[in-house]
């Protein structure tokens, strides 16, 4: 959504703001962005959202063309906002009343996920976090994660990272057990989806009761079409879910939609 038209939404505040209490646990977190669209991906496609991304990841996938690089690479972290738990939760509140999902994604969210934890425990509707599966939060310490949709997007060998790196059997049966609504999304490009499938079926058989979706790669409309019914097909084949990118299709492809 156009910046200067999410500047005209605003709306009676429905949900209380944070209480000193909850304010005092939290620190400053780089902030991306703060916007208000339609959930362009995966489980929740379709759905009004607010997206909070965070900055920093600690993967590079230097094989890959990272979708936020600005939410990654060190100089633009220039332009990330450090803000307090209780500044994000204002940028929020003219959404609220129309109940929104709340996207946290990065780079990699999980990075901060303490930080977070106001949020993930005051937000009444719910939320999906997005992360390349190698953090988890501690469902132990932070038992409200429980409810937390993980859009868990694993690396795969065609991102260039060592398989150490991008690769944690631990994390993803953790998240699994813990976080039952969580599902699995693939970004999958035509030219080695032979060699890929084999990686897909050992990566996911350590949350095998979790929905796999495979989304195209794609920055654009163009190449979301050249790609899409190749990637389908593979879905069909498999038995897994196909994700398209609505965003792609509905909005120019620029930041902020
Ligand atoms: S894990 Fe995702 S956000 Fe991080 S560098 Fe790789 S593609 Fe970019």
């Amino acid at each position: 959504m156009e910046p200067e038209k999410r500047e005209k939404i605003t709306g009676k505040m429905t949900i209380d703001p944070l209480s000193p209490e909850e304010v005092e646990r939290g620190e400053k977190i780089p902030v991306v962005e703060i916007f208000y669209s339609l959930q362009g991906e995966g489980m929740r496609i379709g759905t009004p959202s607010l997206f909070l991304r965070t900055g920093g990841c600690n993967l590079r996938c230097p094989n890959l063309p990272c979708d936020t690089p600005y939410a990654v690479l060190p100089p633009y972290s220039l332009h990330w906002e450090e803000m307090e738990i209780a500044q994000i939760w204002q940028k929020f509140t003219p959404y609220l009343h129309l109940s929104p999902d709340l996207v946290i994604t990065g780079g990699e969210p999980l990075l901060h996920w303490q930080k977070l934890s106001p949020i993930i425990q005051k937000y009444p509707y719910p939320i999906t976090i997005e992360t390349n599966g190698t953090i988890s939060p501690n469902f132990r310490e932070a038992p409200f994660y429980k409810r937390v949709i993980f859009a868990i997007s694993p690396k795969l060998s065609n991102s260039g990272e060592r398989k150490q790196k991008r690769f944690k059997p631990e994390i993803i049966r953790k998240i699994g057990k813990f976080a039952p609504n969580s599902f699995f999304k693939f970004v999958l490009s035509p030219a080695n989806l032979s060699q890929l499938e084999g990686e897909i079926e050992e990566i996911v058989q350590f949350a095998p009761h979790l929905p796999i979706y495979c989304m195209p790669q794609g920055e654009n409309r163009e190449e979301l079409e050249k790609n899409g019914g190749i990637v389908a097909q593979f879905a069909l084949s498999k038995g897994y879910r196909y994700s398209d990118r609505l965003h792609l299709r509905l909005f120019p492809p620029v930041r902020g939609v």
